[in-house]
């Protein structure tokens, strides 16, 4: 049973297929580059995705990211910010 031990000690479960904690996560180069592949099966085009995509797991305890770059083994993790607030986009 794979799990993985967030930096809070939470331990997030794997198991279960999809995993609620699971996110994948898409470059939108990789997502154009799909964009131009030939249409096929739904099967065809998550295989694609998945191949591209990140893995990304989201602690359900403290809110940290662990993303699999380049599937990696290991997870970098990215702690949220607590102030952090969108800050106004610049339109000019
Ligand atoms: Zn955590």
């Amino acid at each position: 049973m794979p799990k993985i031990l967030c930096r809070c000690e939470n331990l997030i479960d794997l198991t279960p297929i999809p995993c609620p904690d699971g996110f994948e996560m898409i470059s939108e180069d990789e997502m154009n580059s799909l964009y131009s592949a030939p249409s096929g099966a739904a099967e065809d085009f998550i295989e694609r995705f998945r191949r591209v995509s990140q893995q990304v797991y989201k602690c359900p305890y403290c809110g940290r990211l662990l993303v699999f770059w380049n599937k990696d083994q290991k997870a970098t993790f990215y702690n949220l910010d607590p102030e952090a607030a969108n800050p106004p986009l610049d339109k000019t």
